[in-house]
């Protein structure tokens, strides 16, 4: 069962909890979207989160996508995927997807090129950079950036928009907020290259001010909208 009103008071206490943290690092909470993140929960819930006026959803797995899509059929939802994509999979991104945040290697740029033209669209994507230390965290190493960027040029239906990261999983607040003040800093230094990327995907249900207070222009939410996820046992 989903209950609906507690969506809608979770969703309330989101968006009040991203404009304070936006009014206290002095800027617009315009500035800031949410990204609801929606695994693991069902089609029922992604419809209750329709009630509410939301019709963009970050997924980490593409079976959850087509799934998803094949239940809610007929709406119009924009399915962003934002977990570590397997360069097989790319085939249903091209079809279903609107945005990959997890862009991560030529590889899979490449791929996904090749079905989108296939497909006749275009893709929004965010280069996801590493910004942590742990050895399990997916992303680009930062020093590789420019060159990556530069590569992209040769596939014209990936639109470069932004980056994206994953903090640390560190109790220290400093060291979580480092790593959201780097990736924001490569932005810095793309722009001065040439490479505009208006958008920084930062910032979860559990660090989300902090990268607010560095320049996220966009966080991804699950928990804190959706209630916390529980996973089959394999
Ligand atoms: C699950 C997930 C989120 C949301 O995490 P919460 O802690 O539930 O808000 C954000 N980004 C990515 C990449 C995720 O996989």
């Amino acid at each position: 069962m989903i209950d609906t009103v507690q969506l809608a008071a979770n969703w309330n206490a989101v968006r009040r909890r991203v404009d304070e943290a936006c009014r206290e690092a002095g800027r617009d909470p315009g500035e800031v979207s949410i990204l609801p993140v929606s695994k693991t929960f069902g089609p029922d819930v992604v419809r209750a989160a329709l009630a509410q006026g939301l019709n963009r959803f970050g997924e980490n797995k593409v079976q959850e996508i087509k799934d998803k899509a094949t239940a809610l059929a007929g709406e119009s939802i924009d399915w962003v995927v934002i977990g570590h994509l397997q360069t097989n999979k790319a085939k249903d991104v091209a079809r279903l997807a609107s945005e990959v945040q997890s862009l991560d290697r030529l590889e899979l740029a490449e791929a996904l090129h090749r079905r989108l033209e296939a497909e006749n669209r275009t893709l929004d994507v965010l280069v996801q950079v590493k910004t942590a230390r742990e050895e399990s965290k997916h992303g680009l190493p930062a020093e590789e950036l420019p060159a990556f960027l530069e590569c992209l040029r040769a596939y014209p239906t990936l639109r470069v928009k932004g980056l994206m990261t994953l903090a640390t999983l560190s109790e220290d607040p400093g060291e979580v907020r480092a790593c959201f003040g780097h990736l924001r800093e490569l932005r810095d230094r793309c722009a001065a290259e040439g490479h505009l990327l208006a958008r920084l995907s930062m910032g979860m249900s559990g660090d989300f001010p902090f990268a607010i207070a560095e320049g996220a222009t966009e966080v991804r939410i699950g928990t804190a909208i959706f209630g916390s996820r529980s996973y089959p046992v394999a």
